[in-house]
């Protein structure tokens, strides 16, 4: 019998709320999975869509201006729609755990670390003595790279640099041992050197604890280095996904080819996107007609749906299909 996914996403479709009741759609029917020890990137240019998905994976859409109106989200299989408030905050933190990219908005400022380290245990009842929690907190912060924890057991979250507090969160994130983890933009505020270490010790994870992965960024050389598969979602949609070495090696949907191309690489100069003058698409037709260099007529009518194999879709009109 095949497993039950770790996360998945049926036909996801949020909404924005506008002032006089009218609504926007900003994630129109998104369809993921995500298997347990498996690493799924999530790549776009900013307001793809990319964090709204983050944030309804784990129920937490700042209702009602911005809520899922249809499709379902589900953990192991158990639709968290239908979950209480309580059985959903005792699974955040425990079971499924985020990261997001605001690190200091994240964090209490008037609290030192070591008490809001130790309020994740106090708020699942973990009751694990002092010794065991004192031990599970120093291997956190060290797995995620802050090896003086002493000092930053102390420290309030404002006495630390913006990439000491990201680090923070990934060490908050992991105390309780979850089965998935979402990282959205988790290396935005650290240095290359900290980017790599990051990317190490989250594999190191992934393998010894069958942790699931969603990781969330813009930038697609990275996403590319610590990710199975590569979705590529633009306005929303899911418009390519693949296993990392086919999109990587043979991208097929004309957004993530000038994606690649604008990608800098040594010796040569990287294409910017140049948006092209053209009809804008019909509410049906193609979110990318509007800069696409391969368009068709159709493509301003209708929109293609993602086909292909499990190892490589696409929605394009202009790809043959196989
Ligand atoms: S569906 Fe048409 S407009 Fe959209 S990316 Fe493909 S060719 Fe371009």
């Amino acid at each position: 019998m095949p497993e039950v996914p770790l996360l998945e996403l049926e036909n996801l479709h949020i909404i924005r709320r506008r002032p006089r009741g009218a609504e926007e759609t900003l994630v129109p029917n998104l369809s993921l999975r995500l298997e347990r020890g498996q690493s799924l990137g999530l790549v776009g240019e900013s307001g793809s869509g990319k964090s709204l998905t983050a944030l309804a994976a784990m129920n937490l859409l700042p209702e009602p201006e911005l809520r899922i109106q249809s499709g379902a989200v589900r953990f192991q299989g158990q639709d968290l729609r239908t979950l209480s408030p309580r059985a959903m905050n005792e699974l955040r933190g425990s079971r499924m755990a985020i990261i997001v990219q605001d690190a200091l908005a994240a964090l209490n400022p008037v609290r030192r670390v070591r008490v809001q380290m130790e309020e994740v245990f106090r708020f699942h009842q973990r009751p694990e003595g002092r010794k065991e929690k004192d031990a599970r907190i120093q291997l956190c912060l060290q797995r995620a790279g802050l090896p003086d924890t002493a000092t930053i057991l102390r420290a309030y979250p404002h006495e630390l640099s913006g990439g000491m507090r990201q680090r923070l969160l990934l060490a908050m994130a992991l105390l309780l041992e979850p089965d998935l983890l979402i990282a959205d933009e988790p290396t935005t505020a650290l240095d290359v050197t900290l980017q790599a270490r990051w990317v190490r010790e989250v594999q190191a994870l992934q393998r010894e604890q069958r942790l699931g992965l969603l990781f969330i960024s813009h930038d697609l050389a990275l996403v590319a280095e610590l990710c199975e598969r590569i979705a590529v979602i633009y306005k929303g949609q899911l418009i390519e996904l693949a296993a990392t070495p086919q999109l990587m090696e043979n991208p097929k949907h004309p957004y993530t080819k000038a994606m690649l191309a604008a990608l800098p690489r040594m010796g040569y100069t990287p294409q910017l996107l140049a948006p092209r003058q053209q009809e804008k698409p019909g509410k049906q037709g193609c979110p990318y007609a509007a800069h696409c260099p391969d368009v068709l007529p159709i493509c301003s009518e209708t929109q293609a749906a993602l086909s292909g194999s499990a190892e490589h879709a696409v929605a394009c009109h202009a790809v043959k299909k196989d």
